[in-house]
């Protein structure tokens, strides 16, 4: 390992263009758990599996369960950044590291103060009426028990992207010109099987691909450098 990261300081000393790509390996060193998980306790609490619940039809037929599981599994009220969020945060702060996508929406980049975060799925630390259109207070779900509506009678949704909905345009137009132009792409805490994922590092036409997980990934024959282990150790050490 003590070689691979010498590698990862020498690239990222010589490039000025970094791009970071991440996954929900980032924010599980934080305490966040993938909402995907099932496990044992799951079948009891839920008749639903979870890509069903994040669907936008299961939302708007049934906000009251999707609320539920909502306010189980993707309120991070309290959680902070991790190491992997902070040593990103100093690179951006260097002029090096030009954008951060992330398809995690705990906004956790941002809590470590990074500015530049494209946020593919969206945020859960935003939700708006889906009548009106108005932005309404975060409370309203994070602290809230009831299904909250607008006073204007509409359904107040996060501003999420669930399943069965079109990623933000802008945010991944922006994505890929960020990719297409980046010397060196970082790709972290990411199996990379998850749309759009591998479709987007195919943008890349840069020097270094440098891949950071756990466990392998369809794209570490494409990476030039392919660090196993967790993301927050590793970007700490850079
Ligand atoms: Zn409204």
């Amino acid at each position: 390992m003590t070689e691979q990261i010498a590698k990862l300081r020498e690239i990222i000393g010589n490039s000025e263009n970094i791009v970071f790509f991440g996954g929900a390996g980032v924010s599980t060193e934080s305490g966040v758990k993938d909402f995907r998980s099932v496990d044992g306790l799951y079948n009891e609490k839920y008749k639903y599996p979870p890509e069903e619940i994040l669907s936008y039809s299961f939302f708007v037929s049934k906000p009251d369960e999707y609320y539920k599981f909502h306010r189980e599994k993707l309120v991070t009220d309290g959680v902070k950044p991790n190491a992997a969020h902070l040593a990103l945060a100093r690179l951006e702060h260097s002029g090096k590291l030009k954008a951060v996508i992330t398809q995690n929406i705990d906004g956790l980049h941002q809590a470590a103060g990074i500015e530049n975060v494209l946020e593919l799925h969206g945020t859960a630390n935003r939700c708006y009426c889906m009548k009106c259109g108005k932005p309404a207070s975060i409370e309203l779900i994070t602290k809230g028990t009831d299904v909250p509506y607008c006073e204007c009678g509409g359904l107040i949704r996060p501003d999420i992207v669930l399943y069965e909905e079109q990623l933000d345009e802008r945010v991944l137009r922006e994505s890929i010109n960020y990719i297409k132009a980046a010397e060196v792409l970082i790709i972290g805490g990411t199996s990379l099987a998850v749309y759009p994922a591998a479709g987007l590092i195919r943008y890349f036409a840069g020097n270094h691909l440098i891949l950071i997980n756990r466990d392998e990934t369809p794209a570490d024959r494409y990476a030039d450098l392919v660090i196993r282990g967790k993301i927050g150790e590793v970007l700490a050490q850079i």
